[in-house]
């Protein structure tokens, strides 16, 4: 049977003793239990609707981290000041205004798709995920939560309670979508990169990239090879920047783009990226 928790609590004891698929906003879980209009929904297991749970609808500033609670909507992620200009440009260019309403993040991470606009910059600011159970919390890497289209490692008895994006400042950062048409389209490929300079040199460089592989690719030792590098040199090479992805970019063909595409435009925007820096 379908649940309605009224507390975190009741809805980890549900979880521990059942099999349910926690429901959010829906955007994405409604469109995969599609039925007829006007008839009860076809529910393929039982839900468990959490985005009553006000105790999981909050956004904090801590000294080292900003922390989203799982049921905050995008939009109001895009009202609060200290979420970080990168996530807000990419919220911004997720489905339309309505829908923003009610999606959330958790839900991008749980739907575990690799064009996934909000999980791509998850990864560039390396997020913490934290996973609750009725038998305590965990806190998980990003890229240890997503293992591939639609894969996870959300134990059954698990859901997402919080993120945690750490508090870093950067001195460039550029987030770019490539879809069919400007807005309310599914990202092609896409890329959110953020650089800190120092004196002209390069401190850190990230870049993840989205739609290319099964999940968002980001390579901390090739972020690393660029360190120390004054930002002439780094634009000097930007062809190796882009070659160095290359083993990494291995895009499909679907009914959205072809691979070929995918690959050639993910090279652009690295180099788009590194050139306005
Ligand atoms: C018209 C349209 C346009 C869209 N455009 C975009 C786009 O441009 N970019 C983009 O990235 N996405 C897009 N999406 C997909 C979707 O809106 C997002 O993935 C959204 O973030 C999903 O959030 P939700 O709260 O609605 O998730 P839901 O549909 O409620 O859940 C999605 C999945 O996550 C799981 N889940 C949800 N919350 C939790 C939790 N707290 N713990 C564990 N598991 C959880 C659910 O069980 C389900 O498997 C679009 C969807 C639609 C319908």
């Amino acid at each position: 049977m379908n649940k309605i928790p009224e507390s975190l609590n009741e809805a980890l004891q549900y979880l521990k003793e059942g099999t349910y698929d926690v429901l959010a906003g829906g955007t994405d879980i409604m469109l995969k239990n599609r039925g007829y209009a006007e008839a009860p929904v076809p529910f393929k297991k039982n839900m468990l609707y959490i985005f009553n749970l006000d105790e999981l609808r909050y956004i904090a500033t801590h000294d080292e981290h900003i922390a989203i609670g799982a049921v905050t909507s995008y939009a109001s992620m895009l009202r609060h000041p200290d979420v970080p200009d990168i996530l807000k440009r990419s919220i911004r260019q997720i489905a339309g205004p309505a829908l923003r309403h009610v999606a959330t993040l958790a839900g991008n991470i749980g739907n575990a798709s690799p064009s996934a606009d909000g999980v791509l910059v998850l990864y560039l600011l390396d997020a913490r995920i934290i996973l609750a159970s009725a038998d305590g919390e965990r806190e998980v890497p990003i890229e240890d939560v997503i293992t591939g289209p639609g894969k996870h490692t959300i134990r059954p008895e698990e859901m997402i309670k919080e993120i945690r994006l750490p508090r870093r400042t950067f001195s460039n950062t550029f987030f770019k979508k490539v879809g069919a048409r400007k807005a309310d389209a599914i990202s092609k490929t896409s890329l959110a990169g953020a650089a800190r300079l120092h004196d002209n040199v390069v401190e850190e460089l990230r870049i993840a990239i989205g739609a290319v592989n099964v999940t968002v690719v980001r390579d901390r030792s090739i972020e690393a090879s660029f360190k120390g590098l004054t930002l002439e040199d780094l634009k000097a090479r930007v062809d190796e920047v882009a070659a160095a992805y290359d083993s990494l970019i291995r895009p499909i063909d679907d009914q959205r783009s072809n691979a070929r595409y995918r690959k050639q435009v993910s090279f652009n925007l690295i180099e788009a990226f590194i050139r306005q820096l």
